[in-house]
Protein backbone atom coordinates (compact mmCIF):
# COMPACT_ATOMS: atom_id res chain seq x y z
CA UNK A 1 0.00 0.00 0.00
CA UNK A 2 1.56 3.38 -0.88
CA UNK A 3 1.99 5.67 2.03
CA UNK A 4 2.48 8.65 -0.43
CA UNK A 5 1.13 11.87 0.80
CA UNK A 6 1.02 14.20 -2.33
CA UNK A 7 0.17 17.69 -0.90
CA UNK A 8 -3.52 18.48 -1.31
CA UNK A 9 -3.76 20.23 -4.06
CA UNK A 10 -6.05 22.46 -2.55
CA UNK A 11 -3.71 23.59 0.30
CA UNK A 12 -4.10 27.30 0.24
CA UNK A 13 -0.28 28.40 1.06
CA UNK A 14 -1.79 32.14 1.20
CA UNK A 15 -4.76 33.49 -1.10
CA UNK A 16 -2.68 36.40 -2.39
CA UNK A 17 0.23 34.23 -3.18
CA UNK A 18 -1.59 31.10 -4.47
CA UNK A 19 -1.33 32.24 -8.05
CA UNK A 20 2.06 34.04 -7.86
CA UNK A 21 3.54 36.52 -6.11
CA UNK A 22 2.47 40.19 -7.23
CA UNK A 23 5.20 42.70 -7.16
CA UNK A 24 4.11 46.04 -5.48
CA UNK A 25 4.95 49.48 -7.07
CA UNK A 26 7.71 51.26 -5.40
CA UNK A 27 5.97 54.84 -5.60
CA UNK A 28 2.56 53.48 -3.89
CA UNK A 29 0.94 55.84 -2.03
CA UNK A 30 -0.42 53.85 0.42
CA UNK A 31 -4.57 53.24 0.65
CA UNK A 32 -6.85 51.85 3.48
CA UNK A 33 -7.09 48.64 5.29
CA UNK A 34 -11.13 47.28 5.64
CA UNK A 35 -12.14 44.77 8.10
CA UNK A 36 -14.66 41.88 6.72
CA UNK A 37 -17.85 43.40 7.94
CA UNK A 38 -20.25 44.24 5.32
CA UNK A 39 -22.11 46.67 7.25
CA UNK A 40 -19.80 49.35 9.53
CA UNK A 41 -16.80 48.11 9.02
CA UNK A 42 -13.43 49.27 10.91
CA UNK A 43 -11.39 51.25 8.31
CA UNK A 44 -7.96 52.00 8.67
CA UNK A 45 -5.63 54.52 6.67
CA UNK A 46 -1.82 53.87 5.87
CA UNK A 47 -0.01 56.53 4.40
CA UNK A 48 2.47 55.76 2.15
CA UNK A 49 3.96 51.80 1.20
CA UNK A 50 4.23 49.06 3.58
CA UNK A 51 7.77 47.28 3.86
CA UNK A 52 9.25 44.39 4.83
CA UNK A 53 5.87 42.48 3.81
CA UNK A 54 6.31 38.38 4.32
CA UNK A 55 4.90 35.03 5.18
CA UNK A 56 4.44 34.12 8.85
CA UNK A 57 3.63 30.62 10.43
CA UNK A 58 3.33 31.59 13.66
CA UNK A 59 -0.14 30.67 15.58
CA UNK A 60 -0.59 34.30 16.34
CA UNK A 61 -0.86 36.15 12.96
CA UNK A 62 -4.02 36.59 11.61
CA UNK A 63 -4.53 34.56 8.48
CA UNK A 64 -7.93 34.65 5.97
CA UNK A 65 -9.89 31.05 6.30
CA UNK A 66 -8.06 27.98 5.23
CA UNK A 67 -4.72 29.88 4.55
CA UNK A 68 -1.77 27.89 5.69
CA UNK A 69 0.37 30.98 6.26
CA UNK A 70 -0.42 34.82 7.28
CA UNK A 71 0.75 37.62 5.59
CA UNK A 72 1.99 40.31 6.89
CA UNK A 73 3.85 43.49 6.92
CA UNK A 74 4.57 46.31 8.86
CA UNK A 75 4.17 50.34 8.47
CA UNK A 76 5.53 53.70 10.82
CA UNK A 77 3.08 53.72 13.51
CA UNK A 78 2.50 57.56 12.63
CA UNK A 79 1.11 56.90 9.00
CA UNK A 80 -1.63 54.37 10.88
CA UNK A 81 -4.94 55.94 11.27
CA UNK A 82 -8.24 54.36 12.53
CA UNK A 83 -10.68 56.24 10.50
CA UNK A 84 -13.95 54.39 10.62
CA UNK A 85 -15.89 52.34 13.46
CA UNK A 86 -12.90 52.36 16.32
CA UNK A 87 -15.13 51.04 18.48
CA UNK A 88 -15.15 47.61 17.01
CA UNK A 89 -11.56 47.08 17.77
CA UNK A 90 -9.77 45.46 21.15
CA UNK A 91 -7.12 43.81 21.67
CA UNK A 92 -6.60 40.13 20.85
CA UNK A 93 -3.78 39.62 24.21
CA UNK A 94 -2.92 42.72 26.41
CA UNK A 95 0.02 40.32 27.69
CA UNK A 96 1.57 39.71 24.40
CA UNK A 97 4.71 41.87 23.23
CA UNK A 98 2.77 42.77 19.90
CA UNK A 99 -0.99 44.60 20.58
CA UNK A 100 -2.84 42.81 17.93
CA UNK A 101 -5.88 45.14 17.45
CA UNK A 102 -8.73 43.08 15.84
CA UNK A 103 -12.47 43.70 14.81
CA UNK A 104 -14.78 42.39 17.87
CA UNK A 105 -17.61 41.24 14.82
CA UNK A 106 -15.51 39.96 11.91
CA UNK A 107 -12.05 38.48 13.71
CA UNK A 108 -9.64 40.50 11.15
CA UNK A 109 -6.52 41.90 12.52
CA UNK A 110 -6.78 45.80 11.56
CA UNK A 111 -3.40 46.49 13.02
CA UNK A 112 -0.51 45.10 15.70
CA UNK A 113 1.42 47.83 17.88
CA UNK A 114 4.04 47.74 19.93
CA UNK A 115 4.31 49.71 23.49
CA UNK A 116 7.76 48.50 24.69
CA UNK A 117 10.21 51.35 23.40
CA UNK A 118 12.91 49.30 24.04
CA UNK A 119 11.93 46.62 21.79
CA UNK A 120 14.09 46.32 17.86
CA UNK A 121 10.18 47.16 15.82
CA UNK A 122 8.66 49.78 17.98
CA UNK A 123 7.60 52.02 16.38
CA UNK A 124 6.35 49.64 13.52
CA UNK A 125 2.97 48.73 13.20
CA UNK A 126 1.85 45.53 11.58
CA UNK A 127 -0.65 45.46 9.15
CA UNK A 128 -2.12 42.97 6.75
CA UNK A 129 -2.29 44.53 3.14
CA UNK A 130 -4.87 41.94 2.17
CA UNK A 131 -7.35 43.95 3.83
CA UNK A 132 -6.99 46.54 1.26
CA UNK A 133 -8.67 47.32 -1.84
CA UNK A 134 -6.06 48.93 -3.43
CA UNK A 135 -2.66 47.27 -5.01
CA UNK A 136 0.77 48.40 -5.03
CA UNK A 137 1.71 47.53 -1.51
CA UNK A 138 5.00 46.10 -1.45
CA UNK A 139 5.44 42.38 -2.34
CA UNK A 140 5.90 39.81 0.44
CA UNK A 141 9.27 38.51 0.40
CA UNK A 142 10.20 35.50 2.20
CA UNK A 143 8.37 33.59 4.74
CA UNK A 144 9.13 32.99 8.94
CA UNK A 145 8.42 30.90 11.44
CA UNK A 146 7.82 28.16 8.50
CA UNK A 147 7.72 24.99 11.37
CA UNK A 148 5.35 26.68 13.34
CA UNK A 149 2.26 25.54 11.32
CA UNK A 150 2.55 22.18 12.39
CA UNK A 151 1.56 23.78 15.73
CA UNK A 152 -1.61 24.83 14.10
CA UNK A 153 -2.30 21.47 12.61
CA UNK A 154 -0.29 21.10 9.86
CA UNK A 155 0.95 17.49 9.23
CA UNK A 156 4.28 17.19 9.75
CA UNK A 157 5.10 15.18 6.74
CA UNK A 158 3.69 17.59 4.44
CA UNK A 159 6.23 20.11 5.45
CA UNK A 160 9.02 19.22 2.58
CA UNK A 161 5.98 19.96 -0.25
CA UNK A 162 5.20 23.19 1.94
CA UNK A 163 8.75 24.33 1.80
CA UNK A 164 9.25 23.62 -1.85
CA UNK A 165 5.82 25.49 -3.01
CA UNK A 166 7.60 28.49 -0.83
CA UNK A 167 11.11 28.39 -2.86
CA UNK A 168 8.67 28.09 -5.84
CA UNK A 169 7.77 30.92 -5.37
CA UNK A 170 10.25 32.71 -4.46
CA UNK A 171 9.36 33.30 -0.77
CA UNK A 172 12.29 31.70 1.06
CA UNK A 173 11.59 29.42 4.23
CA UNK A 174 12.79 30.44 7.45
CA UNK A 175 11.91 29.00 11.21
CA UNK A 176 12.61 32.18 12.61
CA UNK A 177 12.77 35.71 10.69
CA UNK A 178 15.02 36.04 7.54
CA UNK A 179 18.36 36.90 7.89
CA UNK A 180 17.92 40.39 7.64
CA UNK A 181 15.67 40.85 10.21
CA UNK A 182 17.59 38.67 12.69
CA UNK A 183 20.49 40.83 12.42
CA UNK A 184 18.60 43.85 12.80
CA UNK A 185 17.35 42.57 16.06
CA UNK A 186 20.74 41.29 17.13
CA UNK A 187 22.66 45.01 16.42
CA UNK A 188 19.69 46.24 18.47
CA UNK A 189 20.63 43.87 21.49
CA UNK A 190 24.35 44.50 21.08
CA UNK A 191 23.59 48.23 21.01
CA UNK A 192 20.98 48.52 23.96
CA UNK A 193 23.81 46.31 26.03
CA UNK A 194 27.03 48.59 24.65
CA UNK A 195 24.67 51.71 25.96
CA UNK A 196 24.22 49.64 29.42
CA UNK A 197 28.23 49.00 29.79
CA UNK A 198 29.25 52.78 29.36
ZN1 LIG B 1 -15.13 43.65 11.23
ZN1 LIG C 1 3.29 35.56 12.82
Amino acid sequence: MGKERPMNATLSIHPAVDNGVTQGEPNFAGGRLTCKCTSDPVIVEIKGNSAHNHLCGCTKCWKPTGATFAMVAVAPRDNVTVTANEDKLQIVDPSATIQRHACKACGAHMYGRIENKNHPFYGLDFIHTELSPQKGWSAPGFTAFVSSVIESGVDPAQMPQIRARLKELGLEPYDCLSPELMDLIAAHTAKAKQAAAA
